[in-house]
């Protein structure tokens, strides 16, 4: 497998071509942004961390049976991955509310979702990532009713296989955003998911070990992801 021209470079990471026409390479970059990118730093070695992160939890969900692009880890910062059209739709769960839906909705923070929240968002920057519901998914054509209930069925599975893992290693998985993609007409998991897109509390200290360290200058992110990759690391599903 040889790697090839620069396809794309977002925020967080550079996706390459390879010689092979239905896989490319995700290469995890040091930029942080937050706030639509208004705040912005270059944090040395997190690409590293999200990459190594990243690996671990689509690893384990592929095991579980998840469909995702991932197919293996294959330096510090590159991880191959398959082709797949992106849906531009931000998938996020909750289940404990955290961030925008304390601002949004004035609910407390910490308020325990039973069943947890699915929400949808529209991927675009320029909107600054509005949320939308299944309707407007439906009226934008960004994807049929099947593949939305296939995205809502995914993630909440997802939330069951990641949440009880980290529960185990004394972390509590609050909420998260995921995006989809298709792959030869079926829906899979793809981007990423690490401390970027989650956020992780210690259960003992209530600690942030996510990218809300950036965003509120709570302490170190290095410290905090390294914790995460430690504690996964340390144990094999
Ligand atoms: N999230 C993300 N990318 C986004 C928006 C949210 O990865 O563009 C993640 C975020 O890290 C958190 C969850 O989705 O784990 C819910 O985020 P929220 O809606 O609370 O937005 P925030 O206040 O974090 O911007």
């Amino acid at each position: 497998m040889e790697k090839r021209e620069k396809l794309y470079e977002g925020k967080a990471k550079i996706i390459y071509a390879t010689d092979e026409p239905d896989k490319v390479i995700a290469y995890y970059k040091d930029s942080a942004t937050a706030f639509d990118a208004v705040k912005k730093a270059t944090i040395e070695g997190k690409g590293v961390l999200n990459n190594k992160i990243a690996s671990f939890f689509f690893k384990l969900l592929n095991e579980k049976g998840i469909p995702t692009h991932f197919i293996k880890q294959i330096s510090d910062r590159e991880m191959l991955i398959y082709k797949v059209e992106i849906i531009p739709v931000e998938v996020v769960v909750r289940n404990l509310a955290a961030g925008s839906i304390v601002k949004r909705l004035g609910i407390p923070e910490k308020t325990e979702f039973n069943p947890p929240l699915v929400e949808f968002y529209l991927k675009n920057d320029e909107l600054h990532d509005p949320i939308i519901c299944k309707e407007h998914i439906l009226a934008m054509k960004l994807a049929t009713e099947e593949e939305i209930e296939k995205m809502r069925e995914l993630a909440l599975k997802v939330n069951e296989i990641l949440r009880e893992f980290m529960k185990k290693q004394g972390i509590i998985l609050v909420d998260f955003k995921l995006e989809f993609g298709r792959k030869d007409g079926e829906i899979v998991l793809a981007d990423e998911i690490s401390p970027d897109t989650c956020r992780f509390w210690d259960e003992k200290t209530g600690e942030s070990l996510d990218k809300d360290r950036f965003r509120f200058d709570l302490g170190d992110l290095i410290e905090g992801y390294t914790k995460i990759l430690e504690k996964i690391e340390k144990k094999e599903t």
